[in-house]
């Protein structure tokens, strides 16, 4: 899993690096592909059933989500443009091991508020991180989520949430963005988890577009999104997607 990992990590970093005014997701989606094939890793992301007949699989091998986009947008050519910012979630297959992790990058200069939303979301999955400790339970990781970001005044996400992760993508336990602390399942060395806080600079409401994929904050205001697969160890947490 720590392989599999890395190899987010490193894609990631490149994606990021990429991200600027006038590329367009699709470019990073090419990227990603190009990465999976050298390291003979298979994606995650890449038709993903959806939960809704009517809905084709998931087309992209990254999920891009730009502004009001919280999670699972779809790659497109439409260029990025400065001030925008930018989600982006990869997911790879090494070995038979899953890894799984998202970031939100700024596109050239961003305004303060966007600075300001994308920072908290990144310190409150540092909260729920330093909360993967033998004998927490889950809820100790919500809350630290939660209250992070509802203390500055943001939206978390309801209807979507971190996930155990290993032979599967998406394993148990679920791992909620909100919850109470010291309740849920106990964490044990040798579980890995994804956590993944969506906070919204709004309402925490969201609906989908018509692409059936593309989840998006139900005021239009913005959301941003970071994830890392992390492993609970005697050691204390050991997060697998990054150095
Ligand atoms: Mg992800
Ligand atoms: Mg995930």
């Amino acid at each position: 899993m720590r392989r599999a990992n890395m190899l987010v990590h490193d894609t990631l970093q490149i994606l990021a690096q990429m991200a600027a005014p006038g590329v367009a997701t699709n470019d990073l989606d090419r990227r990603a592909r190009e990465m999976l094939a050298q390291h003979n890793a298979q994606p995650a992301f890449l038709g993903y059933p959806s939960s809704s007949r009517s809905v084709a699989p998931f087309p992209g091998v990254i999920c891009a989500s730009r502004n009001e986009e919280i999670v699972h947008g779809i790659p497109n050519d439409e260029p990025l443009r400065a001030g925008d910012i930018l989600s982006i979630d990869f997911g790879t297959c090494l070995d038979g091991y899953y890894g799984d992790s998202a970031i939100t990058v700024a596109i050239g200069e961003i305004g303060a508020e966007a600075k300001r939303l994308m920072d908290v979301t990144k310190q409150s999955l540092e909260d729920a991180i330093s909360q993967c400790v033998e004998g927490n339970r889950i809820g100790d990781v919500s809350y630290a989520v939660q209250s992070r970001a509802e203390k500055a005044g943001y939206g978390v996400v309801r209807e979507f949430v971190g996930h155990g992760i290993g032979r599967n993508m998406h394993e148990a336990p679920q791992v909620p963005n909100f919850g109470r602390p010291n309740q849920g399942r106990v964490l044990k060395a040798g579980m890995v988890i994804a956590i993944e806080p969506m906070i919204t600079e709004g309402s925490f409401e969201t609906k989908i577009l018509g692409d059936g994929w593309t989840a998006v904050t139900k005021d239009g205001k913005l959301a941003a999104h970071f994830e890392h697969s992390v492993a609970i160890t005697k050691r204390g947490p050991f997060v697998l997607s990054r150095p």
